[in-house]
């Protein structure tokens, strides 16, 4: 089966919303492993709807829409599916039941008004119920074509597309599609990608393919199988010799973020950790607490900004600032020494740095980080070199630090 998403508004044409629909619609059907050849978004304009629906259907057998539901008299992608095949509109009661309950429950009074066409349907349509909202979903089925109609808030359509949509399509896919990706720190896209490259060059099934993210880079391993344990078995050989090639740069897989992961690494092997922040100024303790287990481990962090905040909350000297300026290797070690000591943890992570967009010099030039890790006694720096915006630096080097320290401990 070949499907396509098309996606209702005038709001996604304009560039007012950003047309996550059909990104989640997209992966959706790939794991299903139907096969999606297009994407296209129209305005809220019912000729040229139907147009997009006559087009659409020469060449694909599904299309599934989203947005249009509602109640204004814009709101018109049913009506135009209907039209489409032929069918009139019938008023589905169980939907007006419910269209009426959710009305209660918001503690708004409910009138037919506009309302009411929110509870009718295409004559034959199969509908998807809308706990989250008020306009439920349908799909049309008509001579091997099946439309497929979902309301466009993503908290609406996401439930719907999981609760209906797959179980409707699934007797429609032959086989699955399965991923499974590595995420990988500490390697440039083409080092990683030369090292692996007799895996990316040789892939059919599954395929390895790498793509860079803002953050760090991931593999994705894709099987193509009739069943999920196949294709599992056909993942891991791979994964495992990638794992093999790739070694500790390899951080994780699939979603997990890099503070999780090391989150759990301090866990395991039971170190504390504290932070002394200048020019990320938060965003490592930042990111360690988006973990919930952390706890357990991270006890402190400070955003020493001013050279005086150096001194008086880490005990900087005054000496090494004045010899050797803020951003450098000295101060960043003193900072890592100086967090941990005052918060009485085994490890103590510093940044120091110049994130622009003024104030490099031929020196110390934008994008100059040091980073101190103080470590059981053992205090080491490290020089970053990024170019960016500020925004960018400072995100990099707190990636930096909490890769350093998975590194550190494993
Ligand atoms: P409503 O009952 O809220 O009118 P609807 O099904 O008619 O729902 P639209 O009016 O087209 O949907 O869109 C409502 C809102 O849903 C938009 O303002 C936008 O926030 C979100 N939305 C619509 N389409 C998309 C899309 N393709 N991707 C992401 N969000 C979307
Ligand atoms: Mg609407």
């Amino acid at each position: 089966m070949k499907s396509e998403i098309l996606c209702v508004g005038t709001e996604i044409l304009l560039g007012d919303i950003v047309n996550t629909n059909s990104q989640f619609i997209s992966k959706e059907l790939a794991n299903l492993g139907i096969e999606v050849y297009h994407q296209s978004v129209v305005g809220d304009n019912p000729q040229r709807l139907l147009d997009e629906l006559k087009l659409g259907f020469e060449r694909s057998d599904i299309i599934i829409t989203t947005g249009g539901l509602g109640p204004t008299q814009d709101d018109l992608t049913k009506e135009t599916g209907a039209k489409f095949f032929n069918r009139e509109l019938v008023l589905d009661e169980k939907s007006l039941k419910e269209l009426k309950e959710h009305f209660n429950r918001m503690g708004k009074s409910y009138s037919d008004g506009n309302n009411i066409k929110q509870a009718y349907f295409p004559k034959g349509s199969t509908i998807f119920s809308n706990p989250y909202g008020t306009a439920p979903g349908c799909a049309i089925e008509d001579k091997g074509k099946i439309l497929i109609v979902l309301p466009g808030p993503p908290r609406e359509t996401k439930p719907m597309f999981k609760n209906y949509v797959i179980p409707l399509l699934k007797k429609y896919s032959n086989g699955i599609i399965k991923s499974k990706t590595l995420r990988i720190y500490g390697l440039g896209e083409s080092s990683m990608a030369e090292r692996v490259s007799s895996f990316i060059e040789n892939s059919t099934n599954p395929t390895v393919a790498p793509y860079a993210k803002e953050e760090d880079i991931i593999l994705r391993i894709t099987a193509r199988a009739a069943e999920e344990k196949e294709a599992l078995s056909l993942i891991e050989p791979v994964e495992i010799g990638l794992r093999k090639i790739l070694g500790v740069n390899v951080y994780g897989e699939d979603d997990v973020k890099m503070e999780e992961v090391l989150g759990r690494l301090l866990i395991d092997k039971g170190y504390t950790l504290s932070c002394a922040e200048s020019c990320t100024g938060g965003l490592i303790a930042s990111k360690l607490i988006s973990y919930p287990g952390i706890s357990k481990v991270f006890k402190e962090g400070i955003v020493a900004y001013s050279n005086e905040a150096k001194i008086k909350r880490l005990g900087v000297k005054k000496d090494t600032l004045d010899k050797y300026g803020a951003v450098s290797p000295e101060v960043a070690k003193e900072m890592a020494i100086g967090i941990a000591e005052t918060s009485n943890t085994d490890i103590g992570i510093s940044t120091t740095g110049i994130a622009g967009p003024d104030g490099g010099t031929p020196e110390k030039p934008i994008g100059l980080v040091y980073i101190g890790l103080y470590n059981r006694g053992e205090i080491k720096v490290k020089k970053l070199l990024h170019a960016g915006t500020r925004d960018m630096i400072r995100k990099r080097a707190t990636m930096n630090a909490l890769d350093w320290i998975r590194r550190q401990i494993l």
